[in-house]
């Protein structure tokens, strides 16, 4: 399903709350990272550092370019 996307974030819930966020990216899926805020991962194909940033009723995914 993701393959398609060189970016996509799958976000596994369970009974409503969320428990992780799958990364893919440059069309491969890189890891997992829970759903804590300040959680990152890193693209080890293009240097990317995927972030998860919580914040009161929202949350952010965001990328920074090494
Ligand atoms: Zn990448």
């Amino acid at each position: 399903m993701a393959q398609k996307y060189p970016v996509d974030y799958r976000v596994n819930t369970q009974n409503g709350q969320i428990l992780s966020v799958e990364v893919t990216c440059c069309q491969r899926r890189i890891g997992e990272i829970r759903f804590k805020d300040g959680q990152s991962i890193k693209c080890p194909g293009c240097a990317t550092v995927h972030l998860l940033r919580l914040q009161h009723n929202h949350f952010h995914i965001s990328q920074e370019k090494a």
